[in-house]
């Protein structure tokens, strides 16, 4: 072998272990990546982080030109749980496993799909956008596929079907249990916040609600309605048909008030057969008008017992006006009570504001 040979060879061994070098660190930075990706996700502490972490800052962290997030949602849990996210931001909500089945079938594994899947693509992203290579990762719990995130870019050699995956799985994975435990997170919150018998809030929720209510209105000068509304002769109710029918009457006198209000009103079982109403920005006259829709809707509606008989009932309700009626939040309750007894004590059946004149 002659010197110059031989130095060549040498030349091109240095070439190689550059190369493997330039690969071993490519590799330790995406590993870095995944891990910091990781460690986020595990840490999460709300649903719209969450979603945020997976649809946003994946996208960012690895350089990607699109990320959707498919959950499935059959009962619309999540549609409930989750705050109103900007489009660009939120998940497809799916009502059944059928997109899910498409794009997975029965293997259920990360799918890496290059420009030649491109009517895979189109199912995965939203049309438009502009996707030449993809991963497309199954979020699977105990089994089940609950859901899938979905990485793209441009380039179209960045994913291609002959790579590994594993970086991609164990993501997957950790999605998968993140999304898991931010869901049941959210249905004890839930379960902790309504009443079980009504699924309006509770009174511990009010007392907590109520107060922030209150200091928003206080603090932006706006007006702020109290209703109590109490159903009237309800122990005659429970004497005469039964407890369960009863329960079932409070049950759907709980539904008629929460469908008669607006999205930032907030209802509350306050007690036995009595309920609390806030309506933050609205003015006597808006309230009362609120306060005799449901008192006429209850009036009128047939309230269908566990035997399937029908029954009538009626609720009275209390008004009162915060600034107009109290100074402190103690106070707007206990007018609104005061109002609830006038309106008891006068007639039943009939809503009555603390402004009225007590003739
Ligand atoms: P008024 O018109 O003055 O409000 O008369 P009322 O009979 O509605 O009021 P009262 O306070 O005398 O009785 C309320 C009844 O509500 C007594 C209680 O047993 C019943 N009650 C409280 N909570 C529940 C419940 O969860 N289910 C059922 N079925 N009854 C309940
Ligand atoms: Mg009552
Ligand atoms: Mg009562």
């Amino acid at each position: 072998m002659t010197a110059a040979n031989l130095s060549a060879q040498v030349q091109a061994l240095r070439r190689q272990l550059r190369s493997l070098l330039e690969a071993a660190h490519d590799n330790e930075r995406k590993l870095d990546r995944f891990d910091a990706l990781e460690r986020r996700l595990v840490a999460v502490g709300s649903m719209e982080e969450l979603v945020t972490l997976l649809l946003v800052d994946c996208r960012d962290d690895f350089g990607l030109d699109a990320a959707e997030l498919w959950l499935l949602d059959p009962e619309e849990e999540l549609r409930r749980a989750l705050p109103a996210l900007p489009m660009a931001r939120a998940p497809r909500l799916l009502g059944s496993h059928a997109p899910l089945v498409a794009l997975f079938g029965a293997v259920r594994a990360t799918r890496l799909i290059g420009p030649d899947g491109g009517a895979l693509l189109a199912q995965a992203f939203e049309p438009g956008t502009p996707v030449r290579s993809a991963a497309l990762l199954p979020l699977i719990r105990q089994g089940l596929l609950i859901g899938s995130l979905h990485l793209g870019a441009r380039d179209p050699e960045r994913y291609d079907a002959q790579s590994g995956t594993k970086f991609l799985d164990r993501l997957a994975a950790i999605a998968a249990i993140a999304i898991e435990s931010m869901l049941n997170r959210e249905r004890l919150r839930r379960a902790g916040m309504t009443d079980g018998l009504t699924g309006v809030h509770n009174r511990r929720y009010f007392d907590h609600r109520s107060l922030i209510e209150f200091s928003q209105a206080v603090r932006h000068r706006y007006p702020l309605a109290c209703l109590f509304l109490d159903i009237d002769h309800f122990k005659a109710i429970n004497d005469g048909h039964g407890h369960p029918a009863g329960d079932e009457v409070l049950r759907q006198v709980g539904g008629l008030i929460q469908r008669s209000l607006r999205a930032g009103d907030l209802a509350a079982r306050y007690g036995g057969e009595e309920f609390v109403v806030l309506l933050p920005r609205t003015g006597e006259a808006g309230a009362r008008e609120v306060a005799e829709r449901i008192r006429l809707t209850v009036q009128e509606a047939p309230f269908v017992t566990p035997e399937g008989g029908t029954i009538g009932a009626t609720l009275s309700a209390g008004l009162a006006m915060l600034p107009a009626n109290a100074g402190s939040f103690a106070d707007l309750l206990s007018a609104a009570d005061r109002a609830l007894y006038e309106a008891k004590r006068s007639g039943r059946n009939r809503t009555v504001s603390l402004g009225d004149d007590p003739a």
